[in-house]
């Protein structure tokens, strides 16, 4: 780089100064739960007092479509993963 284009100590310190990071927000939901300032809550899926997400339904959902894989992949002939005892 050439002379011409080094930039001061001034403009680096000015530009940097823009640079810090903020500490994330949180506000607690109705439900008690911390949850980030204009998003739905993750725990009760309420926005503005409305439920918005079946939350509920959801983690079913999951469960049930866990449980089917864990069928399908002992059904393939693949061991499931044991759980070994800590102590024996
Ligand atoms: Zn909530």
């Amino acid at each position: 780089m050439v002379v011409r284009m080094r930039v001061n100590r001034s403009k680096t310190g000015k530009r940097r100064s823009h640079h810090a990071l903020r500490a994330a927000r949180a506000v607690r939901c109705e439900c008690g739960a911390l949850r980030v300032p204009h998003r739905a809550c993750a725990n009760c899926g309420r926005y503005n007092g409305k439920i918005v997400l079946d939350v509920a339904g959801t983690a079913a959902r999951e469960a049930r479509r866990t449980k089917h894989r864990e069928k399908a992949l002992r059904a393939s002939g693949h061991e499931a993963k044991k759980e070994e005892p800590a102590t024996k």
